[in-house]
């Protein structure tokens, strides 16, 4: 469903902030580029969270709009200094029919040829992760290049019947082999508290996930489930049968995977965070409890979590007491 009008040769959106790399931190620029949209979303059978249908164009843009969308995003570039270049489609990048070789070329080899990019990370499902195709775009990107897949979790079952994703750990775990294996970076991205899971089961799943995907990816970052308009998620917090992680989860998440896998780059954006379609607390501790999650994203460190509220006795009561009366989950807003 379109309800807005937009230019074809304009992305969706482009922005700075800053991003961990490797031992340091560097500004960033984020691109979304609007292609036709993922090709399990256009086919109506997307995930449950997912409402980037939305943002893509309702009739395919041609080459030259979408190499137009990324000249202009890189108008917003940091300026003077060295920076990490960040590609989303609302879909995938490598999937041919979003985005043609011929501009995935002319993507890439400007990238290339600019000596102020030091990285660059696409998005993309692991299906359109072939040798090929990542020897491909190291030949036209020869810097550090990372690929980024929304494995979610590594549970099939939860990938599978509580997100609808449509494909399995072992898909990425190919996907992320051939990567490494044309030396080309991997990015995981988790997802805390798809639909149909306590907040408890959440928290665990993502800990083991975390624990799963460290084989197979340097960096992990933990989205927190926010609800997007259109979606069947919105449709299940309408009935009131769901509720987006507290923030406190995400925070014990983050702490319990840093501690156990200190030489990961774990991060967090807490988008929509405080809003009660997205990850909240109480409301009085929203803010801070975000502005933690950004500063340990940056810095990893573990120190920066420390936040205090009351709410968080109700929210550790909320986590037990959801595991023993779970189909009945206490959805305190
Ligand atoms: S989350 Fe990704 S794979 Fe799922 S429907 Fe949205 S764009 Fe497609
Ligand atoms: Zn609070």
């Amino acid at each position: 469903m379109h309800t807005k009008t937009y230019q074809p040769d304009k992305p969706v959106a482009a922005w700075r902030s800053s991003d961990r790399m490797g031992d340091s931190v560097v500004p960033t620029l984020t691109i979304i580029l609007r292609t036709r949209g993922c090709y399990l979303a256009r086919s109506g059978n997307g995930c449950t969270m997912c409402g980037f249908i939305r943002d893509s164009a309702t009739v395919p843009p041609k080459p030259a709009d979408l190499i137009a969308q990324f000249r202009n995003a890189m108008t917003r570039r940091p300026d003077n200094r060295q920076f990490m270049v960040k590609i989303f489609t609302s879909g995938s990048f490598l999937d041919t029919g979003e985005v043609p070789p011929e501009v995935r070329s002319a993507i890439l080899g400007e990238l290339d040829c600019n000596s102020d990019v030091v990285k660059l990370v696409v998005e993309t499902r692991p299906e359109f992760v072939t040798q090929e195709m990542i020897a491909s775009c190291k030949q036209e990107f020869r810097k550090n290049f990372e690929i980024a897949i929304g494995v979610e979790t590594s549970n099939d079952g939860i990938r599978l019947e509580c997100i609808n994703k449509g494909f399995l750990f072992n898909d990425f775990v190919r996907a992320s082999e051939i990567a490494h294996r044309l030396d080309s970076g991997v990015k995981a991205y988790l997802l805390l508290k798809p639909p149909f899971l306590s907040e408890g089961v959440a928290i665990r799943d993502m800990v083991q996930s975390v624990r799963d995907v460290s084989k197979y990816a340097e960096t992990v970052s933990i989205n927190l489930c926010n609800v997007q308009k259109g979606t069947p998620l919105e449709s299940l917090k309408k009935r009131g049968d769901y509720r987006p992680p507290w923030l406190w989860s995400a925070i014990s998440v983050l702490r319990r995977t840093k501690e156990e896998n200190p030489d990961l780059i774990i991060t967090s954006d807490p988008v929509g965070a405080g809003s009660r379609h997205g990850p909240h607390n109480c409301g009085r501790c929203d803010r801070d409890a975000a502005d933690a999650i950004t500063r340990f994203s940056l810095t990893q460190d573990v120190g920066e979590l420390s936040v205090e509220c009351d709410c968080q006795e109700l929210w550790q009561k909320i986590v037990e007491l959801e595991d023993v009366s779970y189909g009945a989950p206490l959805l305190v807003s």
